[in-house]
């Protein structure tokens, strides 16, 4: 396997032992979860309860019930299979990867259920099904679930192995899901051909409608499983919160096979209808929680990418200032200089640079302290701020005591104007400096120049660079541009 940086850090998620936060099979249950599952099974309890003593009450006998059930039981635990592989391909366990496959296969059974059960697709229904088939079939699709279950109990907190197909299945979430896919789909195969070729080797769970003894003895026995898978969640504490849901699934599971298996006399009795619609609701309790969860998760995302875009826009405002001062860094001053030369350039408009340093801090440092040197910095910032009057103009940090300022669409004579004014603020500020050559207070010199086409950024910064050194040599506190020195 070629390795990017991309599935390295895959890897080290999955070696890492925190697992992925947010996840129905990884977050641990909390009160809420808890007390929600409990009511569900008061609820599924009392209607079972309710239900019990009328278990045997002939019903009406409607066709439609059965496809219509067998249907949405296939699309929910279809679902719930794909958003439990999704998981699965996140957390990468193999007990994530089993129940999956758990509910691909229900929901594969169902389709075979559906098409052996006798008077929906054909008369005795299809693939030459005989009386025993639709039973048997039922059977094994309520032995494969608990069996995935205990799979999962029994897996559960286990990571793959490091031998190669463990490996595999880790690193390669997909093939993991195809081989799981495949084998599911051919273990219903191979129990389908069984279920209606070998009819002659079915014991007779059925005879018309009614459960025989042997039937009742097969669906104990299944029944009895399903506690078994039940006492295996239940055993595996701490439960997350899809281990609570699958505890109700279970709790579920078990009134469906003891009222439409084991209460009533047999099919289309009120314990068959009422067992059926538990079955469904078995199937949904899972699939809401795993689709709440997803709605969560793009609320959580939708949060994060409103603090991701805020916490963008105040990095890009820290990558741009000075953290002194507040001005432009000397990053940003690169970038809009060349931006705005390449704009007076095409369209033929000057531009003007001002370099401005403060004549003799090493002196004011060293007298008054670094911190007050801080200071004096803030104020003269301030003051290049309020000369800025035009949204284009831009002052900045060039280094530590020298600000420039490019002052597009504006001349050179223009421009010394604003650096006098620049020269009279500062001084207006009378910030004292006792080792300073140009007066009492703190003062500043200035360089103007002016872009002049072929010009690019380090020519012009040069010049004014030049002009600001002539300013320092005529003795400090003054302005020189190129046009005259003022
Ligand atoms: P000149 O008039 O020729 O510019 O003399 P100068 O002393 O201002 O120039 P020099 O380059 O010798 O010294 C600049 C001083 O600016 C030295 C350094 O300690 C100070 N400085 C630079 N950045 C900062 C800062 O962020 N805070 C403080 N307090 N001082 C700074
Ligand atoms: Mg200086
Ligand atoms: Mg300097």
């Amino acid at each position: 396997m070629v390795q990017t940086p991309a599935n390295n850090m895959m890897q080290t998620d999955c070696d890492s032992a925190k697992p992925p936060a947010g996840l129905l099979s990884t977050e641990p249950a909390g009160r809420r979860e808890i007390r929600h599952a409990a009511v569900s099974v008061v609820i599924s309890l009392l209607v079972f309860a309710a239900a019990l003593p009328y278990a045997r009450t002939q019903l009406v006998q409607i066709p439609a019930f059965i496809p219509i059930y067998v249907s949405v039981l296939v699309v929910c635990d279809l679902i719930t299979a794909v958003l439990l592989f999704g998981q699965f391909s996140v957390v990468r366990t193999p007990a994530l990867l089993l129940l999956a496959s758990g509910y691909l296969f229900t929901a594969f059974a169902t389709v075979e259920y559906l098409s052996i059960f006798p008077g929906l697709l054909s008369a005795t229904g299809l693939f030459g099904a005989g009386p025993q088939t639709s039973s048997a079939m039922y059977m094994f699709w309520h032995t494969g679930f608990p069996l995935a279950v205990i799979g999962y109990a029994l897996l559960k907190g286990k990571a793959f192995k490091p031998c190669w197909p463990q490996r595999l299945m880790r690193d390669r979430p997909p093939i993991a899901i195809a081989v799981a896919a495949l084998g599911v789909l051919a273990l219903v195969a191979g129990f389908g051909i069984f279920a209606t070729q070998g009819h002659a080797y079915i014991p007779t769970f059925l005879n018309g409608n009614r459960t025989t003894d042997i039937g009742r003895m097969f669906l104990f026995g299944v029944w009895a499983l399903s506690l078994l898978a039940l006492v295996a969640v239940w055993k595996t504490k701490p439960h997350t919160v899809l281990d609570v849901w699958l505890l109700v699934v279970m709790c579920v599971w078990l009134f469906d096979i003891a009222l439409a298996a084991l209460f009533n006399t047999g099919r289309y009795d009120l314990g068959w209808y009422v067992g059926r619609i538990y079955g469904l609701l078995a199937a949904s309790f899972l699939l809401i929680g795993l689709l709440v969860e997803d709605i969560k998760q793009y609320q959580r995302l939708f949060q994060l990418s409103v603090k991701l875009g805020e916490a963008n826009k105040v990095l890009a405002n820290l990558a741009r200032h000075d953290g002194l001062t507040g001005l432009a860094n000397r990053r940003y001053f690169d970038e809009y200089l060349a931006e705005q030369i390449a704009i007076a350039n095409r369209f033929h408009r000057p531009l003007a640079l001002i370099l401005c340093d403060v004549d003799h801090f090493k002196g004011f440092n060293d007298h008054y302290g670094h911190q007050a040197g801080d200071a004096c910095l803030k104020h003269i910032a301030r003051v290049l701020k309020s000369c800025s009057q035009r949204p284009a103009d831009l002052v900045a940090r060039y280094g530590g005591e020298e600000f420039a300022f490019i002052l597009p669409d504006t001349g050179l004579q223009a421009a010394a104007h604003m650096a006098k004014e620049i020269l009279s603020e500062v001084s207006r500020l009378g910030i004292a400096h006792a080792h300073s050559s140009t007066g009492s207070c703190v003062s500043v010199s200035c360089g103007v120049s002016e872009l002049v086409p072929p010009m690019k950024a380090p020519q012009l910064i040069a010049a004014a660079d030049e002009l600001l050194y002539q300013a320092k040599g005529l003795g400090r506190n003054q302005v020189v541009s190129a046009w005259a020195n003022i």
